[in-house]
């Protein structure tokens, strides 16, 4: 994913109106570069590096905040000279012309906003809370500029009757639509009112933020004594008794909850009363069971919400909000979930079943409770499938993983090559620069990978570009990729986990939509594309991570350099397929809770108007889905669901994009098989209707071109081992074709997981 979208700075640096030149007469090819002007911000001038790479050993932290200042001044000049243009508005003028806007804002945030991911320090997290509103600030006087707009609209509606590309037409598109969608079409009064909505919205959603985070951090739940905690580690034994003396109760056990419903360390506990007293001041986080209560404030942010919605003449804030999705309503999003849930519930019952019988077996006489949901389903999981995660480690070195597996694939699949390269300066030793060259060999970019945890580096991993690909500026894409690995003490060999081999897999899948972007604008470049598809490629990718062909190629023993046996990654596909029932059920009920609550009409919403209706109407929408949702509660309940009420819009309406870009992976990996699996025909033919395609098309039908037909919802549900394989369906097909030395559909790592 693109860092900048995670940033206040989101729009103006990446919703559509990068790009833009110091002087817009230039081209790329006679922009003045880095060298011939001394004494000037290092962001005022391209790069003089190959593939205009950032030299991060000209770049001093005192240059941002000049920097942006600049930018920011540079691009509102430009939006003014469009502006003020006295010619009839023409898409060139105005659509590129804005395209071409804030062209150094593009080059400063790119670096900025990597570095305060991958390596920052107190001073970069300063001017980063300094310059994000500001930037937020200068993205609304672009979007919300009533005279920039009324040529937008021109041109837009002069549409029919220009000449233009299918991406020419998309761009206009798009920059008519996030206008719009911000509020340009608006009267005066209403953008007053959006604006008032939008500043609440940003006060109330913070507050929940806060209460929801105080529900956690300042109610840990106590214990009497040591017996209660049994099962538990020492160490975990002696936070708890440390957490209990600093909350002023010496002598007790307290445990801080977990932002999800499941509590880690309840599949530990070995007392019953225990675990059942910690999962239930989860489970009532924030409900008003205690002080800490956010039911007031989820009635005014879906009031507000919908409110905001009507504005906009749409139904409900889900159809507001999704207007540039692949999903395109909520009704769909809603059928997609549906379809899912008669499978979903059996499983549901026949997991609670078995694990009621293991109880049974172990002694007890009680049937089970999602308290003691994970205590029994591990034992099974151990019993059944015993993946020794450290055995497994033993098969995967980082370099081989990156060098013999992920560049493996992209060569037999696309026909790229790599070349290490060590004369482009880094910002941390530890990452490494690769040239990517492309089929016929010519330069494709320039792939940095980052692949280390450090104290200065944010979770989780991630991708995107310093440099979008584009014909405009006659740019190559310059991309990163970003794992948080723990690194081998130094002498020792880097081994890393299964889930981190996935996951390079996943990135390299998303640094490829990059790669193979082919677009004339920046805007609608490699990965520009919607949230319910941008996971989707990447994701597809991970499939290769055990494709016997791959496998074979990178999974080596660090000793004896044997093979990885294939009885291991029987083992870890077998147990990726158990517990579905609660581990995908729980993000299914958290997803489609998400939608339920956004597709409130305004007067709907309004009547929700006091914390019990707000906890009447959570428990009606959870009892309608037709699932076990006393045996499998949402991952998220409504009153400590931040993902969809922390932030203005946060992922709200958007939760089931995990579900859908999952499925559509899955039908898309069917297809791959189905086709002959790891092939140069499937690698091109896949590059050349979607991952080449960015973000110029309509995505069901770039999917039809890809497949051949609409994805089907069943592959994912086999994979998940809620519908039963079919002879002859995909995976036996590929098992049989590729030497049957492993199945081929590949396991789920960290990186696709909701979270
Ligand atoms: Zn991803």
């Amino acid at each position: 994913m693109r860092i900048l979208l995670a940033t206040a700075a989101s729009l103006a640096l990446s919703g559509g109106f990068h790009g833009a030149a110091i002087a817009q007469t230039n081209t790329s090819t006679t922009v003045t570069t880095q060298d011939s002007l001394e004494g000037a911000n290092y962001f005022e001038l391209e790069s003089s590096l190959p593939f205009k790479a950032p030299d991060f050993d000209a770049i001093s932290e005192d240059d941002y905040m000049p920097a942006f200042e600049k930018a920011m001044a540079i691009q509102k000049g430009e939006i003014q000279r469009i502006v003020d243009n006295p010619a009839q508005p023409t898409f060139e003028n105005t659509i590129v012309a804005l395209e071409k806007s804030g062209r150094m804002l593009s080059r400063v945030g790119a670096v900025f906003f990597h570095l305060t991911g991958t390596n920052t320090n107190d001073r970069l997290d300063e001017i980063n809370t300094e310059i994000s509103p500001r930037l937020s600030a200068h993205s609304d006087s672009i979007v919300l500029n009533p005279e920039l707009f009324a040529r937008v609209k021109a041109v837009y509606d002069n549409r029919a009757a220009m000449s233009m590309t299918p991406e020419d037409a998309k761009l206009l598109e798009e920059t008519y639509k996030s206008m719009v969608h911000a509020g340009a079409e608006l009267t005066d009064a209403e953008r007053e009112r959006v604006k008032e909505i939008n500043t609440e919205l940003s006060t109330v959603t913070t507050e929940f933020a806060q209460e929801a985070r105080n529900a956690m951090a300042d109610q840990p739940v106590f214990f009497d004594s040591r017996e209660d905690l049994a099962g538990l580690s020492e160490s975990d034994i002696t936070s708890a008794a440390k957490l209990a003396e600093e909350e002023g109760q010496p002598g007790k056990y307290a445990i801080a909850l977990q932002n999800t419903t499941q509590q880690p360390l309840l599949p530990s506990m070995e007392n019953r009363a225990a675990r059942e007293k910690l999962f239930m001041a989860s489970y009532h986080r924030a409900d008003g069971t205690t002080d800490v209560d956010t039911r007031e404030l989820v009635a005014k942010i879906v009031e507000l919400r919908a409110e905001k919605a009507a504005l906009f003449g749409e139904p409900d804030w889900a159809s507001y909000t999704m207007y540039d999705r692949m999903v395109e309503s909520p009704q769909a999003a809603l059928d997609f979930m549906g379809q899912m849930v008669p499978a979903l519930a059996e499983t549901q019952r026949r997991e609670g079943a078995l694990l009621t019988e293991k109880i049974a077996e172990e002694g007890g006489d009680f049937e089970v409770q999602p308290w003691d949901w994970y205590r029994y389903a591990n034992q099974i999981k151990a019993e059944q499938y015993q993946v020794d995660d450290d055995e497994v480690m033993q098969y995967f070195q980082l370099d081989k993983v990156l060098e013999d597996g992920v560049f493996y694939m992209a060569e037999k699949l696309y026909g790229l090559t790599f070349e290490r390269r060590t004369d482009l300066p880094v910002y941390h030793p530890d990452v490494w620069v690769y040239t990517v060259k492309d089929r016929d060999g010519s330069d494709l970019g320039v792939f940095y990978f980052d692949p280390f945890q450090r104290p200065s580096k944010r979770g989780g991993a991630w991708m995107s570009n310093f440099v979008d690909q584009s014909y405009l500026w006659n740019e190559k894409p310059v991309i990163y990729n970003v794992l948080n690995i723990p690194k081998a003490p130094d002498g020792e060999p880097q081994l890393v986990s299964f889930d981190w081999v996935n996951t390079a897999f996943h990135e390299f899948g998303h640094a490829l939509h990059g790669f193979f972007a082919d677009q004339t604008y920046p805007s609608l470049s490699g990965t520009a594309t919607a949230r319910d598809f941008v996971e989707y490629p990447s994701q597809v990718h991970e499939m290769w991570a055990t494709y016997p062909e791959v496998l074979r190629n990178y999974a080596k023993h660090v000793d004896t350099g044997e093979t990885i046996p294939t009885e291991l990654v029987d083992k870890i596909e077998a147990s990726s397929k158990f517990n579905q029932g609660y581990d995908f059920g729980e993000v299914v009920e958290a997803a489609l809770l998400d939608m339920k609550w956004h597709a409130l009409s305004k007067a709907e919403a309004a009547a929700i108007d006091t914390p019990e209706k707000v906890s009447a109407y959570e428990d009606s929408a959870l009892r309608d889905l037709g699932l076990e949702v006393d045996l499998v509660p949402p991952r998220y309940r409504t009153t400590y669901f931040n993902h969809i009420f922390s932030g203005p819009a946060g992922y709200s309406a958007g939760y089931y994009s995990y579900l859908w870009t999952q499925m559509l992976d899955r039908d898309s990996r069917a297809w791959f098989l189905q086709n002959g699996g790891l092939t140069r025909e499937n690698g091109d033919h896949y590059r050349e209707t979607v991952l080449s395609q960015g973000g110029t098309r309509d995505y069901s039908e770039m999917y039809r071109d890809f497949a051949g037909r609409d994805p089907d919802v069943q592959y994912m549900l086999i994979a998940l081992g809620l519908a039963e394989e079919q002879p002859g369906t995909p995976e036996q097909t590929a098992g049989d074709s590729s030497d049957g030395k492993l199945p081929a559909g590949a396991v789920d790592g960290g990186a696709s997981s909701a979270n």
